[in-house]
């Protein structure tokens, strides 16, 4: 099934001048969106995960139904001060400061393998300070994956994994 035509574009969100890519559409559409997570389930399974991790937080909505259709457990990276309990933070550069990601300390067991999903790769901040996260608890990030990607940001180029995407934009 071709999902672009359930994938709605928001001009100036959440800055003038930028291009929201809204997958709210999506999720609205039950057949849609199942075909989403199954071509999704397709690529993820050859990688072996044994853990799915999802970003926030529409990382979460993609990679939830993902974890249950590959009967497999999920994970959250969320950012600073949302998770309860013992965590593990990341600090990342932005083009302007630095941003932080945690994740539970006990979410990861060292030489799992884990998938990380989210809705969209654009530059491949968000997806590597992740990456990195994952493997400073001892992960092994077997791929990564995204519903929507932006071309020409260079998202792609930065990820030291494996990379799938169902869309790409221009
Ligand atoms: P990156 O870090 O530049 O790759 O940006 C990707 C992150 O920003 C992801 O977590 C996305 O959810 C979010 N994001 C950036 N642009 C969009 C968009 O157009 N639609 C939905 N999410 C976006």
């Amino acid at each position: 099934m071709d999902l672009t035509q359930h994938i709605r574009t928001i001009p100036d969100f959440p800055k003038p001048g930028i291009l929201f890519y809204d997958i709210s559409t999506l999720l609205a559409h039950p057949k849609a969106w199942r075909s989403c997570v199954d071509q999704l389930a397709e690529t993820v399974r050859t990688w072996k995960p044994d853990l799915l991790v999802g970003i926030e937080s529409r990382g979460f909505l993609t990679a939830a139904p993902l974890a249950l259709e590959l009967n497999l457990g999920f994970a959250m990276v969320r950012k600073q001060g949302k998770l309860p309990g013992q965590t593990v933070s990341h600090v990342y550069e932005l083009e302007y400061g630095t941003d932080t990601v945690e994740i539970q300390s006990d979410a990861i067991q060292p030489g799992q393998r884990i998938v990380v999903l989210d809705d969209l790769l654009a530059t491949g901040g968000t997806m590597s300070a992740a990456i990195e996260l994952i493997e400073k608890v001892g992960g092994i990030v077997a791929g990564v994956a995204c519903i929507i990607e932006l071309n020409g940001l260079g998202g792609r180029d930065e990820m030291t994994v494996p990379f799938h995407s169902l869309i790409q934009y221009d």
